[in-house]
């Protein structure tokens, strides 16, 4: 994994698949001046249902909780239960944002930018 700062948020980024792993309060600040912030997050909850694979915690090593975001359209994302961070397959944060309650302006939009060079 290697570290990029970004609009004061260190994000890590797994060249080996694309994954990205924020720490604990990081999408909170991603999310800041966004009108959708605070219902979106809130939105977080865990899915039992789901068959895809645990991953373990970069930083705890223990597996994670598979937990969804997201109001009629969900993201599923991984979450670990001390609470050290959230992790993002690759794409899953392009997911999340394209939930339609985040503006524009969005902090998170332009680093994805500057990260992938994409839109
Ligand atoms: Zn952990």
């Amino acid at each position: 994994m290697i570290s990029m700062e970004l609009h004061q948020v260190e994000i890590d980024h797994c060249l080996a698949c694309q994954g990205i792993w924020l720490d604990a309060g990081e999408l909170e600040i991603l999310l800041e001046g966004t009108h959708g912030r605070d219902a979106l997050l809130a939105s977080l909850q865990p899915d039992k249902a789901t068959q895809e694979h645990p991953r373990k915690c970069p930083i705890c090593n223990r597996r994670m909780h598979k937990v969804t975001i997201g109001h009629n359209s969900k993201v599923l994302i991984d979450k670990c239960l001390r609470n050290d961070g959230l992790w993002f397959d690759t794409g899953e944060l392009e997911d999340l944002l394209k939930l339609g309650t985040l503006g524009n302006d969005a902090k998170v939009l332009h680093l994805l930018r500057d990260m992938f060079g994409r839109t």
